[in-house]
């Protein structure tokens, strides 16, 4: 395949606040190519007064957008939703450009994304309250819901434009108003996807994008006149995050993962290798569903690493450009963390069996995808988010000692468990403390379910009915209409 050319016309990196594009101050933030080293564009960290100004904006905009029935809103979004199908190459290639993956998975994203406007489209107008009994007659209780208000969203880097479009979605179809702030390493995609918005009926300031890292990231989260904080990120981050809200809003916090596979004597292995192949390397390992540790029964655990190591060593590592299947990590921090990881693992006695070797001189940002056995429990693998192409694997004997040690960290995003006996399916199944669990699959999530995690992963949903009502809150409305 001919890999496609690099643009010289990046989107201007601008802020949209009610409707028009504003610069959010100097360009200091340099967004680079992780192919290759180069920079691409450099954005603005916006001030506490440029986001201050994307707030306000917002609040002057919800008084007639919530007003608007969701039909109206629906309409808003289907057309939002074809608007990116037309747009999915720029964006798609954009996606690549600035965060590395493969050109195929950032066309799914960016497909992705327009399925989520259509589906929160559809969902929107599902709303239902309820009637509730009341002792007196004459007197009847209403449950509504009713938009939450003005919604402040970060996002991270690893799905740019997923990960901004089912908040975007969600909070559009409850009849919110709503200010993005994007990753620092992808504005670009975000800064399209925001021209879009207008054309398809947005009404200005109902959504509005303010660039920049942590200082923009910052005033925003602790904006006082939000009505609601939505975040994907680190755990740190989201730590930092609540310490900082200017009152008790409601938050969702979509934090980090390091995710076990639990792989039992009944397993078919090969479907579980082809499980790890997928959810542990796809997009480099940079997914917060990403499989990170993997706990092996013992009878199959030298057939597993065999075919894994092998299975490894094929992948096609390249610019994301020339869809290849595993591009460059994004950033220099990740790059460092994989090494580091490995060689604590190594250090502790585990064993590097496919990769391991440093990419640290090659321009840009790489790491060799890696598989690591026998990987003790206080490794850092295993303890934390490794968030690259590094998988360590773990032999165990019983289903007791498998599932302590799936559940034995902070994580509880989400799990794979590759089982044939049901007994097996059903009794580790229910003991794995992770928000998702999949078994013999490697996709723990979809648009139509709910997806979130908890203890260090954060709390609260996307996806589905749950991830609307997010940004919906409750009123009850108690009426007597007898004498
Ligand atoms: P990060 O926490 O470094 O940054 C996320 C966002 O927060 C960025 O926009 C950043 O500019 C902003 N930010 C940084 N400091 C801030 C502060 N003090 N106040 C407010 N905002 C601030 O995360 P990242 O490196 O961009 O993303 C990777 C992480 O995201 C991983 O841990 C991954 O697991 C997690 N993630 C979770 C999910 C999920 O659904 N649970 C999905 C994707 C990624």
């Amino acid at each position: 395949m001919t890999a496609l050319t690099v643009p010289t016309d990046m989107p201007e990196p601008r802020n949209l606040v009610a409707g028009r594009w504003v610069p959010g101050g100097d360009p200091t933030v340099a967004v680079v190519n992780p192919a290759d080293g180069q920079v691409l564009t450099t954005i603005p960290d916006t001030s506490e007064a440029g986001v201050d100004e994307a707030v306000r904006a917002a609040r002057a905009a919800l008084p007639a957008w919530r007003s608007t029935t969701p039909f109206q809103r629906a309409a808003v979004l289907h057309r939002l939703a074809a608007a990116v199908r037309d747009d999915l190459e720029e964006l798609a290639r954009l996606v690549t450009l600035e965060m590395g993956k493969p050109i195929g998975e950032s066309r799914g994203e960016t497909a992705k994304l327009a399925d989520a406007f259509d589906y929160y489209a559809e969902e929107g107008v599902r709303v239902y309250g309820e009637t509730i009994p009341n002792e007196q007659a004459g007197v009847t209780s209403i449950v509504r819901y009713e938009p939450v208000g003005v919604v402040g969203a970060i996002t991270p880097w690893n799905y740019p434009l997923e990960l901004i479009g089912w908040k975007l979605a969600a909070a559009l179809a409850a009849g919110c108003t709503i200010v993005v702030k994007p990753s620092e390493y992808t504005p670009s995609s975000a800064v399209r996807l925001f021209a879009l918005l207008q054309g398809a009926g947005v009404p200005d300031g109902v959504a509005n994008l303010v660039l920049g890292a942590g200082t923009a990231g910052r005033a925003l989260a602790s904006h006082p006149d939000l009505d609601k904080l939505a975040f994907t990120g680190s755990e740190a981050t989201g730590a930092a995050i609540t310490r900082s809200l200017a009152k008790a809003i409601p938050t969702s916090m979509e934090l980090g993962g390091s995710c076990p596979q639990i792989v039992t004597a009944s397993a078919d292995v090969d479907d579980a290798v082809a499980g790890c192949l997928r959810r542990g390397f796809r997009n480099a390992g940079q997914i917060c569903i990403a499989i990170n540790r993997v706990y092996v029964h013992r009878d199959v655990h030298a057939e597993y690493v065999d075919k894994l190591t092998a299975g490894v060593a094929a992948l096609k590592v390249g610019p994301g450009l020339d869809n290849p299947d595993v591009g460059p990590v994004t950033n220099a921090e990740i790059r460092d963390r994989c090494a580091a990881h490995v060689e604590d693992a190594v250090a502790r006695g585990a064993r590097v069996r496919t990769g391991g070797t440093s990419q640290a001189d090659r321009a840009g940002t790489w790491v060799t995808p890696t598989v690591v056995d026998d990987v003790p429990h206080d490794s850092l693998i295993v303890q934390e988010e490794t968030f690259g192409p590094v998988v360590g694997v773990v032999p165990y004997d019983t289903s007791e000692e498998a599932v302590a040690l799936a559940n034995g960290t902070d994580a509880g995003l989400a799990a794979y468990l590759y089982a044939r006996d049901l007994g097996e399916v059903f009794s580790i199944g229910h003991a794995l403390e992770f928000g998702n669990v999949a078994v013999n699959n490697p996709d723990a999530g979809i648009m139509n379910a709910p997806y979130g995690g908890r203890k260090g992963s954060g709390h609260g949903s996307e996806h589905g009915r749950e991830g609307l009502h997010a940004y919906l809150q409750i009123k009850h409305l108690r009426i007597r209409y007898g004498k």
